[in-house]
């Protein structure tokens, strides 16, 4: 094209072939054999817990379907609002007060450290303000966004089931929701809103069904709109019009079986941390219920470095509405070991921001969150109002629209002051959403259930050893170990060993540790909450010294920040600051890599000479040793268990406590002779590595850029590669995923 000079594709290129390469596939029932290098047909789409992401390749932008459908609620319903009442934590509590004035603590050494005043009197305004609020009836016409909300009283089909956006304004008690996919895009099986798989699989096809439909409407109104642009002649334009009416073109939805009967090809942004089961039924479900001929799959957190374009050694950072994850990606894959789920997101803040909101004598008196509208109020406010700009803290007037299904709409004034920072700044702080939560995750009937699903839903096996195959990431699972830690154990988390020579040992022996993780089988129940600084810091660390530590410095250098919740305004500011506060000095100084690559030398050397002046008992000194190890650093106290029965002999135990207190010395040694220096000239900023957090591309949502990345992977000569076809499923199933995949499946 005129535009085109160096014989590289623009996007418009590969719209206009999209248009016709589009238009002859589809219109024309065409079956023949698919190009999977063509981008034109390909679909990507993205599952998230409260939202997919859908859209064809070559589109700027997918569209954004909510992941929920409304059951027309048959039953009397006189006692649903009583449930869910209960499942909301005492907030009088003085756990929830305690966790409450934490934040609050936090907030004010922040607002002081950037010197801001906070007015002494800042609650009691807002709350005498609040009581005394009265509201205002608004007219229909006054309301800048009339939700239509559905009620039985306007829809009388009381047997249809509405999907997506439609089900979101299907209001309760006229109507019940379910959720196919809970946190990060997994199927929704702990909540009991499904009894069976099939169930389940089936919301999901009509969903995508949904979505397609919505896809195709929105793809057909763009041709219709690009025609019209280009013709300047109107009455060329109208004939065209009449002929493409007369072809079926024009139809603004195109009929079920014309998409139903095409094939297109799909990419499937999966979790970081999956499993293999809930993608193995999903790829299933693709190829043989939906209009599918081939599906390739990418993780969440590539796609994401796609999406924004970084080809460096990046952490990616994804916080979504029910989880966030904390992943670190080098040379085109991700770092298993550096993987991290945390169960809590957008969903959380905006719970809590009601809550607190409430405490503040909040003027609507008998708002209830855990209702669709209540919901929808509590969200709009959340995404107005919350900050992590300091200077956006301070007593404020502002208002809101109450719309409720069959009720007149009331405009409220109200004040509000240090929620809007409070509650975003406990995902440093997770242990009050942690109070927040369902009480029931975790107890004997959650367990039951997960029972009765891994019955219809096994996890994948090794072949031979039958064990649990899914990845496994230690960052993962010291993690959690320290989200459920009992009071006299150790944590894991490297920003919660405070001295500095037990920490280096630690970071000596990640490396040991790695055989020793276990599948996490009862990740479904077990919830991930440590603080999300905390979070980052781990999966940096390991996935630097598990694989290269030479890397640290560029991961902490670029630390991507997507998901809806990185909208949260200065975000990247406040996550910078406390990251900054919590990396230990260690993990900070620039050299740390360096010093850390040669004291791993001079340990194994230390070892070899050990091992070959006594040749004798060589082999056991090592075992030994490595088990000795582990116990020292698991519980400091209890490393001179000599009273094992299984030691082998005396000699053997001395010889290896030797090596032990050498290696020890030497590790005293050398952390003393490397920060010594540092000691001395404390302050100088220019030892210590630079944290720099990276916001999206400032023209991409950042809930959307790992769909885009997606759309990236379609697009490139790599993807033939990867597509599994209806014939390759259905010749050798999930196997073919062994070697169609950009990572180790
Ligand atoms: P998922 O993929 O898990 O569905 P998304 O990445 O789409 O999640 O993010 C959805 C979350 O982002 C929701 O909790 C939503 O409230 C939150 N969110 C979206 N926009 C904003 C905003 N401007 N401020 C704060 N939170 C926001």
């Amino acid at each position: 094209t005129d535009n085109n000079n160096n014989n590289q594709w623009t996007q418009q290129d590969f719209k206009d072939l999209a248009a016709t390469t589009f238009d002859n596939k589809c219109i024309k029932y065409n079956h023949e054999q698919i190009d999977l290098n063509d981008p034109s047909n390909t679909i990507v789409i993205q599952l998230g817990h409260s939202s997919m992401k859908i859209g064809f390749a070559l589109d700027e932008t997918p569209i954004v379907i909510p992941n929920c459908i409304a059951i027309p609620n048959n039953k009397s319903f006189s006692n649903d609002h009583d449930d869910k009442e209960e499942k909301w934590f005492d907030t009088n509590s003085s756990q929830f007060i305690d966790l409450k004035s934490q934040l609050y603590q936090s907030f004010k050494e922040r607002m002081r450290y950037y010197k801001r005043r906070i007015q002494p009197n800042s609650h009691e305004q807002v709350k005498s303000f609040n009581s005394k609020v009265t509201p205002e009836v608004v007219s229909l016409q006054k309301d800048p966004a009339h939700i239509p909300w559905i009620t039985d009283s306007n829809d009388n089909d009381n047997e249809k089931y509405l999907y997506g956006d439609e089900a979101i304004l299907a209001s309760e008690p006229w109507f019940i929701h379910r959720r196919p996919f809970t946190s990060g895009g997994a199927f929704n099986v702990l909540s009991g809103q499904y009894t069976s798989l099939q169930e389940l699989l089936g919301d999901i096809t009509n969903l995508l069904n949904y979505a397609l439909k919505k896809l195709f409407k929105r793809y057909r109104e763009q041709q219709i709109k690009k025609k019209q642009d280009q013709d300047q002649d109107h009455e060329e334009f109208d004939e065209q019009q009449k002929q493409s009416k007369e072809k079926g073109l024009n139809d603004p939805i195109m009929k079920d079986m014309d998409f139903k009967s095409s094939r297109f090809k799909a990419i499937l942004v999966i979790p970081d941390l999956f499993q293999k089961s809930h993608v193995e039924a999903l790829i299933r479900l693709l190829i043989t219920e939906l209009p599918f001929q081939a599906v390739a799959i990418i993780q969440e957190s590539l796609a994401n470095c796609y999406g924004a374009g970084l080809g460096t050694s990046t952490c990616v950072v994804n916080i979504g509405a029910s989880s966030t994850n904390v992943v670190c990606v080098d040379e085109g894959s991700v770092v298993e070991n550096s993987v991290i789920k945390l169960n809590y997101g957008g969903d959380d803040i905006t719970k809590l921001f009601s809550v607190l909101l409430k405490q503040n004598n909040f003027p609507y008196h008998d708002w209830d969150p855990s209702t669709l509208p209540g919901w929808h109020l509590a969200e709009t406010l959340k995404k107005n109002l919350v900050t992590f700009q300091d200077d956006g803290v301070a007593v404020q007037l502002t208002n809101f629209l109450k719309r409720m299904p069959n009720e007149p709409i009331e405009k409220y004034e109200f004040k509000i002051f240090d929620e809007v920072m409070l509650a975003p700044l406990a995902l440093f702080y997770p242990e009050i959403f942690k109070l927040l939560k369902d009480q029931n995750k975790g107890s004997e009937k959650s367990q039951k259930i997960v029972k009765r699903w891994k019955l219809q839903l096994p996890d994948s096996q090794d072949f031979f050893t039958d064990d649990s195959n899914d990845l496994k990431s230690i960052s993962q699972e010291e993690t959690l170990h320290d989200s459920n830690l009992m009071d006299n154990e150790t944590p894991d988390a490297y920003t919660d060993i405070h001295n500095e020579n037990l920490l280096l040992k630690r970071l000596l022996d990640v490396n040991d540790k790695l055989d020793e993780i276990s599948a996490t089988a009862n990740d479904d129940i077990m919830l991930n909450m440590i603080p999300l600084d905390k979070a980052i810091i781990q999966s940096i660390t390991n996935a630097s010294l598990t694989m290269d530590p030479s890397k640290m410095p560029t991961y902490y250098s670029n630390i991507l920040v997507v998901g809806g919740s990185s909208n949260i305004e200065a975000f990247d500011f406040m996550l910078t600051d406390r990251i900054n506060i919590w990396r230990p000095r260690l993990l900070s100084l620039n050299t740390f890599p360096t010093f850390y690559e040669s004291l791993v030398k001079k340990v194994k050397e230390q070892e070899k000479k050990f091992n070959s002046e006594k040749p004798k008992s060589s082999s056991i000194a090592t075992t030994e040793n490595d088990n000795e190890t582990e116990n020292t650093d698991d519980n400091k106290d209890a490393n001179n268990n000599s009273g094992a029965p299984e030691n082998n002999s005396e000699n053997g135990e001395d010889t290896t406590s030797s090596l032990k207190s050498d290696i020890d010395n030497l590790i005293t040694t050398e952390l003393q002779k490397f920060v010594g220096g540092f000691d001395k000239a404390a302050n100088n900023n220019d030892h210590y590595s630079t944290v720099t957090v990276i916001p999206p591309p400032r023209e991409m949502d950042p809930a959307s850029l790992c769909w885009k990345g997606g759309s990236v992977l379609a697009q490139v000569k790599l993807i033939e590669e990867l597509y599994i076809t209806y014939s390759d499923w259905d010749m050798h199933g999930s196997r073919i995923l062994q070697y169609k995949c950009i990572f180790p499946y």
